[in-house]
C-alpha cells in the first residue's frame, strides 16, 4: 500500500505515455487517456456481529468510458487504496479495448480484509458500499464483477441492493453473478480456457508434446492446465502456495485435480520441484501473483515463451531481462482476458434476457481470443515491436479513436 501501489500507478501512466508517443498521439489525448474521469471515495459505516459500528474506505474509479459503460471488479483487501484502483481501472480500458469489446475501464475497492468479516458483516458492508456507489453504477454506466476478496455471492447482495434502490430486478448491473441469478455459463472456467488457447496459438503450429510449466493452481491455473492436458499439452510442473511438484514426463492432470481436492494443494502429488522458474519447458505460464517474475528470475528462466496469466506477474526490471535475452512475453491483458470476455457475454445474455449454453458462450470466448490473438500477432510482425508494447499500443489507439470520433463536450 502507499508507495507500491504510487509505482503502481505511475507505471500505469507511463505504459498510456510511451504508447501514446510511439502512436503519435496529441498531449491532449495523451493527458485524456492517463487521467481517470471519475474517482469515487466512499466512507463505508456498517454495523459489526457485536453491535459496534465499525467505518472502512472504498473507492471505485471508471477511468475511460469513450467505448461505452465502464467495466471492472471490486477488490477486497487491507492494501486496497485509490493509486492501485485507479492503476487497476486503467488496465481494465485496455483489456476491454483489446478484445474488442463495448466497455470502457474501471475498478473498485474496499479497504478491509474479507477474512476478518463474518459472512453477514460481509453482507452488511457490501451492501452499504453498493449503496454509496450506486447512483454511478448500473447496466449502462459501469458493471462490477468480483476480483480479489469477493466472489459470486458479493455480486448477489450488490445485484439485490441495487435493485432494492431502484425498484425492479436489474441482474446486468453486475458478472459474475450466480447462475440462478442471471450468471453465466462457462465463466468459471472462461480465463483459464482462454489462457490455455493464447498458450497453445503462442506454443506454434503443433502444440502437442510441448512442455509448459505453471505457478498457481486456483480458478486460471486450475482450468488452464486442463485444457492444456486436452491438447497434449504436458505441464511437467505446476506450484501452488503448498509448493511445487515436477515430471519430467508431464504430470498426469486428472489424478493431480482430484490430489488438489483432497488434499488443498500440488505438494506430495509428485516429485517436488525446488525451482519452477529454471525448468527447462516450451512456455512459462505464471497464473498465481503479480510481480513474480523479476530480473533474477527473468535470469534464470529455461523457457523462449512467457504467458502472463496474472495480472502485472512480470516487474519492469524482469520485462527488461527477458527482453535482452529475447524471451518472448504474451501480456496479461492479451493472456487472461477470457474472464472479461465471458463477464461481456453475461452482460449481453442479462441485458436481453437471454440465457445462452456454455457451448455457446465457449465458442464466442473462443473466437474473441483468436481474434484479438491475430490483431496482436499482425501489429508485432507489421512494427516490428514486442508483445506486450503491441498489445498496449493496439489498446490505446482503439481508445483513442473513440474519443476523437466524440469529441469533446462541451
Ligand atoms: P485463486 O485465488 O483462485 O488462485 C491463486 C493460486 O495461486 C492458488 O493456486 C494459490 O495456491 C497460488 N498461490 C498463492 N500464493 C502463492 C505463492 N506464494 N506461490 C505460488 N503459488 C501461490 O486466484 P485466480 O483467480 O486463479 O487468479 C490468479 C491470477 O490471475 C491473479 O493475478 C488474478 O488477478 C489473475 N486473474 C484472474 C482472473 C479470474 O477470472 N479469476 C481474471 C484475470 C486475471
Amino acid at each position: 500500500m502507499g508507495e507500491s501501489s504510487a509505482l503502481e500507478r505511475q507505471d500505469a501512466v507511463l505504459r498510456v505515455k510511451t504508447a501514446c508517443e510511439a502512436l503519435g498521439l496529441s498531449e491532449s489525448v495523451r493527458e485524456i487517456l492517463s487521467t481517470p474521469r471519475r474517482s469515487i471515495e466512499v466512507a463505508v459505516p456498517f454495523r459489526q456481529d457485536n453491535g459496534d459500528v465499525r467505518v472502512v474506505t472504498g473507492w471505485r474509479v471508471q477511468h475511460n468510458t469513450s467505448r461505452g459503460p465502464a467495466k471492472g471488479g471490486v477488490r477486497y483487501h487491507p492494501d486496497v487504496d485509490l493509486d492501485e484502483t485507479v492503476a487497476l481501472s486503467m488496465g481494465m480500458t485496455w483489456k476491454c479495448a483489446l478484445l474488442d469489446l463495448p466497455f470502457g475501464g474501471a475498478k473498485g475497492g474496499v479497504r478491509v480484509d474479507p477474512r476478518s468479516l463474518s459472512r453477514a458483516e460481509n453482507e452488511r458492508l457490501t451492501r452499504r458500499y453498493t449503496a454509496e456507489i450506486a447512483s454511478f453504477i448500473g447496466p449502462e454506466r459501469d458493471i462490477p464483477a468480483p476480483d480479489v476478496g469477493t466472489d459470486s455471492q458479493t455480486m448477489a447482495w450488490m445485484m439485490d441492493t441495487y435493485a432494492s434502490l431502484i425498484g425492479h430486478t436489474v441482474p446486468g448491473v453486475v458478472t459474475g453473478k450466480p447462475i440462478a441469478l442471471g450468471g453465466s455459463q462457462g465463466r468459471e472456467a472462461a480465463t483459464g480456457e482462454g489462457l490455455a488457447r493464447v498458450i497453445i496459438r503462442a506454443l506454434g503450429e503443433n502444440p502437442s508434446g510441448s512442455r509448459v510449466v505453471l505457478q498457481g493452481y486456483g480458478k486460471v491455473g486450475s482450468w488452464c492446465t486442463k485444457a492444456l492436458a486436452r491438447s497434449g499439452v504436458s505441464v511437467v510442473a505446476v506450484e501452488d502456495v503448498s509448493g511445487a511438484v515436477f515430471a519430467k514426463d508431464g504430470l498426469d492432470i486428472a489424478l493431480m485435480d482430484a490430489w488438489v481436492k483432497t488434499h488443498g494443494g500440488v505438494a506430495g502429488f509428485a516429485e517436488e520441484c525446488k525451482d519452477i522458474w529454471s525448468v527447462e519447458c516450451d512456455a512459462v505460464v505464471p497464473a498465481a501473483l503479480g510481480g513474480v517474475i523479476d530480473d533474477c528470475v527473468a535470469a534464470r528462466l529455461n523457457a523462449p515463451l512467457v504467458v502472463e496469466g496474472a495480472n502485472l506477474p512480470t516487474t519492469s526490471d524482469g520485462d527488461a531481462v527477458l527482453g535482452e535475452r529475447g524471451v518472448r512475453v504474451v501480456p496479461d491483458i492479451l493472456a487472461n482476458g477470457g474472464g472479461v470476455v465471458v463477464s461481456y457475454l453475461e452482460w449481453v445474455q442479462d441485458t436481453q434476457h437471454l440465457m445462452w449454453t456454455e457451448d455457446r458462450v465457449l465458442a464466442h470466448l473462443m473466437e474473441t481470443m483468436n481474434t484479438a490473438y491475430d490483431a496482436v500477432e499482425s501489429f508485432v510482425s507489421e512494427h516490428s515491436c514486442s508483445w506486450r508494447s503491441a498489445a498496449v499500443r493496439l489498446a490505446v489507439s482503439r481508445v483513442a479513436d473513440a474519443h476523437m470520433l466524440r469529441g469533446l463536450y462541451p
